[in-house]
């Protein structure tokens, strides 16, 4: 403040947001640079825009201190959910004194709705209005998703600009129930957020209480995933947010951050939501008790170890300059490269179904279809081949069990190819052919023997490792045996190995 200056200091509404207090103190706040942008400062959902123990040394303590200040009129606790413990004290910390890094909270696209159009309760702004002589922004309206005014019911509606507050007299609608609740619980929730970690605890309490926890100490999540989807599906109609429930980790998540006691982070309107369902199981005895699930093991999928190229989830090779830049017209062009439709996306910087559509108006579906499969071809054939180099001595059908997908790809579209792999393998005739009669037979013979000496080498009787020992383990006769001996180098470097 500069000297000279007096500053009034007058009583205002309880609920009224700092940086509206701020706005009425010191006007309208400078423009802030974050992010390379100039912009309004405003931090909590825009209810801190000046350092808060900066404006109590302004008003001499008359509105409160810093840490009462941030209590009360900020929505800082709310936002104290969603972030980690050191982000937490960070964040506190800048609020109060306006030094220290933090990174200000993205915003997701079902908040634009209620950012950064201030929404106001027309009655609470006359009340203001009439009582105080000011203009109110109130924090709790701030919050997201709110549509209700959490005092008296009304709906929230865009605030008019102007000195004084004149709402015409069918702007005032009261709100629903819901709406109404919905507010309420914003505001529990912000009070709750001064203490994350006694607030995770309770909610684990009540949860229990609701009959999730079973008396065996495990979690009913499915059941409780279900319970809450619905019920967050019936709360909330923006689409936006309707993906975001169905995520198939949306309940176990919640159910983590509960057991987490405070130390995972939550976006904070799921706890108002947690709320209200938590009020909705107490009453109904439907989501009382749940029982166990049928099949303990349900849902749990097993990892499947699948080797070689991986297909549809093998990371492609770009094959355009990716620091160039594209537009529509190149999409002929990138296709005759053979990028796919999803690189062409990321080049052009437009969404796939723009490029989809660009493709199957312009007639370029075999382009596409065939850039596709030219994309693949080079990196299939080397895995092919590589695992041919790899065991030279192998048959086709052990090569595919090692490159299952390879295989795949290739039988449906370089078969040609394929087949003449196939006949760079030796093809075995005369007596060898007798002998070993697929490629691979000269391998698995091998393995045989080394798993024959093994066994007569670990046996507890201690034999020593002969011909005729291995002739007895293998079941076969010496004759049989020399002439594998001679049929392959393969089984004779096993043999030489085993009678060492
Ligand atoms: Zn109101």
């Amino acid at each position: 403040m500069m000297p000279g200056q007096i500053c009034v200091a007058l009583p205002h509404d309880p609920f009224e947001a700092a940086s509206s207090l701020a706005t009425c103190v010191l006007g309208d706040p400078p423009y802030a640079r974050r992010g390379g942008i100039v912009r309004e400062p405003d931090l909590a959902y825009g209810t801190v825009t000046v350092a808060l123990e900066h404006l109590a040394n302004l008003a001499s303590g008359f509105f409160g201190t810093a840490e009462e200040l941030l209590m009360q009129r900020t929505l800082v606790n709310y936002c104290a959910f969603q972030m980690t413990p050191a982000m937490r004290e960070a964040f506190r910390e800048r609020v109060r004194t306006g030094v220290g890094a933090i990174r200000p909270s993205g915003r997701a696209p079902w908040m634009i709705a209620t950012y950064p159009g201030n929404l106001v309760c027309p009655l609470c702004e006359l009340a203001a209005w009439n009582e105080y002589g000011t203009r109110a922004m109130l924090w709790p309206h701030r919050a997201p998703l709110v549509r209700a005014c959490w005092r008296d019911g009304a709906q929230l509606v865009p605030t008019l600009p102007g000195p004084a507050p004149c709402y015409p007299a069918d702007r005032v609608r009261e709100a629903t129930a819901a709406q109404r609740q919905f507010a309420l619980d914003t505001v529990m929730v912000c009070q709750l957020g001064a203490n994350c970690e006694q607030a995770a605890l309770e909610f684990e309490a009540q949860i229990a209480a609701a009959g999730v926890r079973r008396s065996s100490g495990t979690y009913a999540t499915a059941q409780f995933s279900h319970s809450f989807r619905e019920f967050c599906m019936a709360q909330v109609d923006d689409p936006a947010l309707h993906r975001f429930f169905c995520r198939p980790r949306f309940g176990r998540d919640v159910l983590q951050w509960v057991r987490s006691a405070g130390v995972a982070f939550i976006p904070p309107f799921l706890l108002v939501l947690l709320l209200g369902w938590l009020r909705l199981a107490a009453r109904s005895p439907a989501t009382g008790l749940l029982p166990p699930p049928q099949y303990p093991h349900c849902g749990r999928t097993l990892a499947r170890r699948v080797t070689g190229w991986a297909g549809r989830y093998s990371r492609a090779r770009r094959p355009a300059d990716g620091r160039r830049r594209y537009d529509q017209s190149d999409i002929e062009r990138l296709l005759q490269a053979h990028c796919t439709v999803a690189q062409i996306a990321v080049l052009c910087r437009i969404s796939e179904s723009t490029v989809s559509r660009y493709v199957s108006t312009h007639g370029l579906k075999s382009l596409a279809a065939a850039a596709r499969i030219e994309q693949a071809r080079t990196d299939v054939r080397r895995a092919w081949t590589r695992a041919c180099h790899r065991y030279p001595n192998r048959s086709r059908n052990a090569i595919r069990k090692l490159e299952p997908r390879a295989y795949q790809w290739l039988v449906t579209h370089d078969k040609a190819w394929l087949r003449q792999q196939c006949q760079a393998f030796e093809h075995r005739s005369g007596w060898r052919r007798g002998l070993l009669p697929t490629p691979g037979s000269a391998a698995t013979i091998a393995a045989q023997v080394r798993r024959a000496h093994r066994t007569i080498v670990s046996g507890h009787r201690k034999a020593r490792c002969t011909r005729a020992a291995l002739c007895r383990a293998l079941g076969v006769t010496p004759y049989l045996f020399d002439r594998w001996r001679s049929a392959s180098p393969l089984i004779a470097a096993a043999i030489r190995k085993a009678l060492e």
